[in-house]
């Protein structure tokens, strides 16, 4: 299959699950991962539709934004070192991967400096595992706060990774302590915070995130196909 019919049975694959949940499938986009994969892959699929693509290396991603003219929207999505955030500055038009305070202060700084607003998600760490970044449930109120303190960016959501991302029934509790975790920092009434987005699900999860109200689904190989890293 071409990257075009596999992006057209994602998309339909969407479709059906935001329906099958009784949610309407404008609700939910598609971020197209493409880590690993040639600018050329990139062009297929914005060729046949695909504007949102996520990346997680800032040197990839400053490469393949030279190399693509297309106005497609960028994504971060991996994990950010705060010293790394310049070279992604008004590149990106979202940071799914916020997960401490520095960060947000980095990302608040450089923003600034272009005159520009920054959006982004608190990564949670949903399961408390010791090898994922994220911020714990615990602390993600007081960081979404604090990062609602900062003038050049606003915080429009929650974003994880949950453990067993291939075992969509083993996944799905994570994403509804997700929305429920979103429900509940959304009622403080923090100024300026809803926390409308939710990036969850990847491509052996996506149905099960978008049952409990993915809003940003992550998926690369589902349609760029296996990645070969070298
Ligand atoms: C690689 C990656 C994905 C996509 O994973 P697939 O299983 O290839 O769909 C999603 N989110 C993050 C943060 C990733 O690093």
């Amino acid at each position: 299959m071409t990257i075009a019919e596999r992006l057209g049975q994602v998309q339909a694959e969407i479709r059906a699950a935001a329906i099958k949940a009784g949610r309407n499938p404008d609700e939910v986009r598609l971020v197209a991962v493409s880590k690993t994969r040639p600018a050329g892959d990139l062009l297929q699929c914005y060729q046949a539709g695909q504007r949102i693509f996520g990346e997680n290396y800032v040197q990839e991603l400053s490469a393949k934004a030279g190399e693509l003219h297309e106005p497609v929207e960028w994504h971060f999505i991996g994990h950010l070192q705060s010293n790394k955030v310049k070279y992604i500055a008004g590149l990106v038009s979202m940071i799914h991967s916020v997960d401490r305070l520095s960060l947000a202060e980095e990302i608040n700084r450089q923003w600034g400096r272009l005159g520009r607003r920054c959006d982004v998600l608190v990564q949670v760490n949903i399961a408390g595992e010791a090898t994922k970044s994220g911020t714990t449930a615990q602390e993600a109120l007081d960081l979404v706060r604090a990062v609602s303190l900062l003038p050049n960016i606003r915080v429009k959501g929650l974003m994880t990774m949950p453990p067993f991302f291939d075992d969509p029934a083993a996944a799905r509790p994570y994403f509804a302590e997700l929305k429920r975790l979103a429900d509940m920092i959304t009622a403080e009434n923090i100024s300026g915070v809803e926390l409308k987005e939710l990036s969850m699900g990847m491509s052996g999860d996506f149905e099960a995130a978008i049952q409990e109200g993915a809003t940003l689904v992550r998926i690369g190989t589902a349609i760029f196909g296996e990645r070969h890293y070298t």
